[in-house]
């Protein structure tokens, strides 16, 4: 394994710009938290202290709420033309490419994210949702009902209100964009609780938000952790839809604290790996080979492949998933450690010899940690890839179109991948099958989530035709 970088401060690769956004953003305005609270954003290179952020708690979003009703009980955000929304919308997400050096940098602060991926992938793809949603705000309609007697009748598709959005550390730009943008074009308003371990990007957006024309009190922002800021969110009287990302755990928790439908976990990394026995000696040498050429180390260095892990919790649950998997008989091939002294690096690990009831192949490790499987037959290897509680995404590897199409049918998962891995687009819904959640981002029916309908019924008196 390579540490590359280990030790090399990310300044050699780019200059890390000041902090300019640490403060909540309530009705246009950054301020301090009412209890004048901070927390510690922490590098997960080297885990030193990045940022002092305010800390938001339940007064702090009840002000963000009071802000985001009157904005849209009273405000023109609702009440503008979709046409206009979405002008402004597309500003934005100019704004938001124009800073893109800037914004990649914070995302790789605070969540170790690769500082090349985020400029070239996570950041111009949040502008693009954005400008996707920018497109189909003057594009929503209500249907015109035929109805069975003297009546006539209309829908209207209408903004849901007030919008919380509960957002994970995993891909915090990307994330804030798909619950943000289509809550926008829909005439939303909304109050934004990044994880606590990545609030710098959000911060950021706000700032270009209110730049690009969105009005005082459409988005706010409230920087904090989920006990509190979140709790306080998911079960807020004033607030008429909760989307929630983050584990299936806490997603149970805001479930029961919100009345409203939730949206599910993201994390699609092909952890089991089913491989057909007649390949899967050469296949698992390939990947030791793969592995033991990956460079782990400094996000900021464009020669490294894989960066720390997020936060000292995760990094730390990840080894003891690895300790488990060892512990319960699983072969490990290579990896397995800490690469690091400093930071929260992993080696690239690979299990062989597992079963499918180990806690490494049933549980969701969030980390670098594969599982390699041999399978017999197709629909061996499908009954076994179903056998799970989670279901958000599958990769099939094929050269035959039939069994692609056959097994793409079968395996219960909320996005298959054929021949690739990783595909994402705007217009391409995204979300998972049973404990993976319900709901979708991205594409346009995530725009309904956002929308109500409501049936306009009046009487047809004396037509002839009737
Ligand atoms: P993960 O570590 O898998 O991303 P969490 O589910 O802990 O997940 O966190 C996802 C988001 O949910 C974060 O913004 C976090 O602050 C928030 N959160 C955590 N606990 C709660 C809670 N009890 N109520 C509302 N939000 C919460």
């Amino acid at each position: 394994m390579l540490l590359h970088s280990n030790g090399v401060v990310a300044e050699n690769f780019v200059q890390i710009p000041k902090i300019k956004f640490t403060k909540l953003f309530i009705n246009g305005e950054f301020v301090d938290a009412v209890s004048g609270k901070l927390f510690e954003t922490i590098d997960p290179r080297n885990e030193e202290v990045t940022a002092r952020v305010a800390e938001g708690d339940k007064e702090d979003v009840n002000l963000a709420v009071e802000a985001a009703r009157k904005a849209f009980d009273h405000g023109k955000w609702p009440r503008m033309s979709g046409f206009e929304r979405g002008r402004i919308m597309m500003k934005f997400a100019d704004l938001v490419e124009e800073n893109v050096e800037e914004l990649a940098v914070l995302d790789t602060i605070n969540a170790g994210k690769l500082l090349t991926w985020g400029k070239m992938v996570d950041i111009p793809s949040s502008a693009n949702i954005l400008r996707y949603y920018a497109g189909a705000a003057d594009k929503i309609h209500g249907e015109t009902l035929k109805m069975s007697r003297e009546l006539q009748g209309y829908t209207l598709s209408e903004p849901i209100g007030v919008v919380g959005h509960i957002i994970p550390w995993n891909v915090p730009s990307a994330m804030f964009f798909m619950k943000v943008s289509p809550a926008l074009a829909a005439g939303c308003t909304m109050i934004v609780k990044p994880a606590e371990q990545t609030p710098l990007s959000a911060l950021y957006y706000a700032h270009l938000a209110k730049l690009a024309g969105i009005p005082d009190g459409v988005l706010n922002v409230i920087t904090g952790f989920g006990a509190t800021a979140g709790a306080a969110i998911s079960s807020h009287m004033d607030i008429d839809k909760v989307s929630f990302t983050g584990s299936g755990e806490v997603g149970r928790q805001v479930m029961q604290a919100a009345a409203a439908i939730l949206q599910g976990e993201v994390c699609v990394a092909g952890s089991r790996v089913y491989v057909q026995e007649g390949i899967y000696d050469e296949f698992v040498r390939k990947c030791v080979e793969k592995a033991k050429k990956w460079v782990v180390g400094d996000p900021f260095d464009p020669q490294v492949h894989q960066g720390p892990q997020a936060n000292r919790k995760q990094f730390d649950k990840i080894l003891s998933y690895i300790e488990h998997g060892k512990r319960e008989g699983a072969t490990l091939l290579v990896g397995g450690k800490p690469c690091s002294e400093k930071g929260y690096h992993i080696e690239p690990t690979i299990f062989t010899d597992v079963k499918d009831d180990m806690a490494i192949v049933k549980d969701e490790i969030f980390g670098p940690v594969m599982s390699l499987m041999k399978f017999r037959t197709v629909e061996e290897a499908i009954e076994r890839a179903n056998k799970t509680r989670y279901g958000l995404a599958a990769g099939i590897v094929t050269n035959d179109l039939n069994l692609a199409n056959r097994v793409s049918r079968s395996i219960r998962a909320g996005i298959i991948w054929v021949n690739c891995y990783f595909g994402f687009d705007s217009d391409c819904p995204y979300g998972g099958y049973k404990m993976s959640g319900f709901g979708r981002e991205l594409g346009l029916h995530c725009l309904d989530q956002y929308l109500q309908v409501k049936s306009v019924v009046t009487p047809i008196y004396n037509s002839p035709w009737l």
